[in-house]
C-alpha cells in the first residue's frame, strides 16, 4: 500500500482513514478495509497468481493486487459503471501505466457477480461491495487451494473468508462485521429502475 499513492486515486482527503465518494454510488474503501483485504489474501497470492478485484471502483486495490505479482501474475478489475472504468484506467495511468500496457491489469466493464471466467481460475478474489448471499459463479471461479474475501448481508453485513480446499469444497470462516455499498445491479446503483419510464 506504501508502494501506491492513494492520492492518484481518491478526489479528496486521500490519506484519511475513511471511505471516500468517487460518484455513481461508489466510494473509494477505507485504507484500513483494503489492508484488511490484502492481508487476509497475501498468502494465498505468489508471483504468477490470476486476482480477480470485484468492483474495482477507483482501482486503487487493483494496483495494491498488481504489486504483488510479478510480470506473468494478472490482476482483473471488473466494473459495471462505465464511468467507473474510466475513471480506474486514468488513476491507474497517473499511478503506474506500464501495468496496463503489459497487460498485468486488466480493467474490464461488467456485471462482478458473474465474475470474469475468461481468466479464471484465480488463486484470489476481492469483492468490495456486499453481496446478499455468495454468488456461486464467484466460488465456481476460484482455484483450488485460492481464496475468497467478499462481505455478505444487507443490514448486517458480514466480512467472509471463502477457501476452495477441493474441487466441491469450501471452507468458509467470519472474519468480521463490515458496512459495504452494495453489490447490485447498474440500474439499483445508479436510481435508475425501469418503473421511471414507465
Ligand atoms: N474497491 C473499490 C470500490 C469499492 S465501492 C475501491 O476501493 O475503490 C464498490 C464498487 O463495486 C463500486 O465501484 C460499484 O460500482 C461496484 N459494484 C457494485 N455492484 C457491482 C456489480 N454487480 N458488478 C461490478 N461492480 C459492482
Amino acid at each position: 500500500m506504501l508502494s501506491v499513492d492513494r492520492a492518484d486515486f481518491a478526489p479528496s482527503n486521500p490519506y484519511s482513514d475513511s471511505p471516500i465518494g468517487i460518484g455513481h454510488g461508489a466510494t473509494i474503501s477505507a485504507p484500513h478495509m483494503h489492508a484488511t483485504a490484502l492481508h487476509y489474501l497475501e498468502d494465498v497470492i505468489k508471483n504468477d497468481s490470476h486476482i480477480l478485484d470485484v468492483g474495482s471502483g477507483s482501482g486503487y486495490l487493483t494496483m495494491c493486487f498488481a504489486k504483488m505479482i510479478g510480470p506473468n501474475g494478472k490482476v482483473v478489475g471488473i466494473e459495471h459503471i462505465p464511468e467507473l472504468v474510466e475513471l480506474s484506467i486514468k488513476n491507474i495511468k497517473k499511478s503506474d501505466a506500464s501495468l496496463l500496457e503489459n497487460g498485468v491489469i486488466k480493467i474490464v466493464e461488467g456485471d462482478g457477480r458473474e465474475g470474469y471466467p475468461k481468466e479464471a481460475p484465480y488463486d484470489a478474489i476481492h469483492v468490495g461491495a456486499a453481496a446478499p448471499e455468495l454468488p456461486s459463479q464467484l466460488i465456481d471461479q476460484l482455484a483450488v487451494g485460492g481464496r475468497m474475501v467478499i462481505p455478505v448481508g444487507t443490514n448486517y453485513q458480514e466480512f467472509l473468508q471463502i477457501d476452495k480446499t477441493a474441487p466441491d469444497k469450501v471452507e468458509k470462516k467470519t472474519l468480521m462485521g463490515v458496512m459495504y455499498v452494495p453489490l447490485t445491479s447498474r440500474d439499483q446503483q445508479t436510481g435508475i429502475r425501469t418503473r421511471d419510464f414507465l
